[in-house]
């Protein structure tokens, strides 16, 4: 008999193992508690692939050799506490598409900059023409990929939580950006767990492997001298030149140097602007000498890449009066990176649904920079708590095009309207994306 693959959550990542999982051969059944987006039931459909939606039937899931959670999945679901104590193995789409494929995996984590630097290392790939697949939380699954591509390479995006249901995984090249407080509340509230999470990245890494981490980084650090580690270690910082890795001089040039290795690039070239972005382009510039790409290309990518969308998008000038789109920014970090790579006096479109956040750490760019803030959220009393008194104009919106209007009407010749919000966006969208979507629209018709 085949063995039995039972898959929870038919998402993108849930559908593309189920596909997988049945070209192997398994015996596939798929359940999801809520309702099955219509092309993803398509999809079942076609593959003939078992499935239920809106319940889970514990008698059809209990039996299972092995099942494949979707990271939205808790674990304090019941039916993921009675597969636990039944001692079935649960484990990630991307623990199970990694059996399956011979491909290079070069793998991303971090609480910030995963998409912009897998995207930004798959182009460098592509351009370099290598045969690589973008995969993770970007595009299309790994596993749907592994089942009906056939790549050399993948760059995969990681989040902690798949990370979490990872264990035989093996990365070639793991790259860890940073480790700051978001989602602390899936780790019991512990800094220490959630580095935990991040750092299975590094897991079953062998000498011939590469480890890509911030120097810069104090939870990284601190965690790295805790660990045991076979892979070649390669650092990235802003500050003093290290022994190898990369680093930024005295004349505002990106340099690496490891081995034969001796590449350098001036800041002012890279593409992606802002002290966070100058780390993303170190870390892709390190995975690209690592591979050996021929350093024109390399040079090339990071000049022309043009960046993600809702990531510091520049979206129009009105009026002398520059617009972006800086939705992803779901967290104060993400959010402060942003107001510091500012250049001009700025109006701050803020808000939403905080995840206990810290603004304290924004004061200082705040006053520096910051003219006024446009709050945008159902409750902000938070932002208002943080910065009265310390910007001249706080007012309050309720949609985007108020809060468009609002600040276009704020804002002086020169000056950048800034939606960078440091919160989550469920209370008034759908998402992210339908955040940054509207915003864009607003500033088109104004
Ligand atoms: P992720 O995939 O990890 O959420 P994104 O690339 O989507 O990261 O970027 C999310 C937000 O974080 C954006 O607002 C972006 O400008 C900002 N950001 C990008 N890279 C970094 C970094 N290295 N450190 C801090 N913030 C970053």
């Amino acid at each position: 008999m085949s063995k039995r693959i039972v898959i929870l959550g038919a998402g993108e990542s849930g559908t593309g193992a189920a596909i997988l999982a049945r070209k192997m051969g398994f015996d596939v059944f798929v359940s999801d508690n809520a309702s099955i987006q219509p092309r993803y039931k398509e999809m079942l459909v076609s593959y003939n692939i078992p499935f239920e939606e809106g319940k889970h039937t514990e008698r059809l899931i209990l039996n299972a050799d092995e099942v494949i959670k979707s990271p939205g999945i808790s674990e304090k679901a019941p039916i993921i506490v009675k597969l636990r104590n039944k001692g079935i193995r649960i484990i990630s789409e991307i623990e199970f598409a990694a059996r399956f494929t011979a491909a290079k995996k070069i793998c991303i984590t971090g609480s910030n900059g995963k998409t912009t630097t897998t995207t930004l290392i798959h182009h460098m790939l592509r351009k370099a023409g290598l045969n690589a697949g973008l995969a993770g939380n970007v595009g299309k699954s790994f596993a749907l990929q592994v089942a009906t591509e056939n790549y050399d390479y993948y760059v995969i995006e990681l989040s902690s939580f798949q990370l979490d249901g990872m264990y035989d995984f093996k990365a070639d090249i793991a790259i860890l950006l940073n480790i700051t407080a978001d989602h602390l509340d899936r780790y019991d509230y512990s800094l220490e767990k959630y580095a935990e999470s991040k750092f299975r990245i590094t897991q079953n890494l062998e000498e011939d492997n590469f480890f890509i981490f911030c120097r810069d980084d104090e939870i990284t650090i601190r965690h790295l001298e805790k660990i045991v580690m076979k892979a070649r270690q390669l650092g990235f910082t802003r500050k003093n030149e290290p022994a190898d890795g990369a680093w930024v001089d005295e004349n505002d040039t990106m340099r690496i140097r490891f081995d034969d290795v001796d590449f350098s690039m001036s800041l002012a070239e890279l593409a992606l602007k802002g002290k966070h972005n100058t780390y993303n382009s170190m870390a892709a510039g390190i995975t690209g000498n690592v591979l050996k790409i021929k350093k024109e290309i390399i040079r090339e990518s990071l000049m022309d890449f043009r960046g993600v969308e809702h990531r510091l998008e520049p979206v129009m000038k009105v009026h002398g009066i520059q617009f972006i789109n800086d939705s992803k920014a779901t967290n104060v970090n993400s959010a402060w990176y942003a107001l510091e790579s500012m250049h001009t006096p700025v109006i701050w479109i803020a808000g939403g649904i905080d995840k206990g956040n810290d603004y304290s750490e924004l004061l200082d760019l705040v006053k520096e920079k910051v003219r006024a803030i446009v709050c945008l959220g159902v409750d902000n009393k938070k932002l208002h708590e943080a910065f009265e008194g310390v910007v001249e104009t706080m007012v309050d919106c309720s949609s985007m095009k108020d809060a468009v209007h609002s600040a276009y009407y704020l804002a002086k010749d020169g000056d950048t309207v800034l939606l960078s919000p440091a919160c989550a966006s469920f209370d008034l969208f759908k998402n992210y994306e339908d955040r940054g979507r509207q915003f864009k629209e607003c500033v088109r018709e104004l």
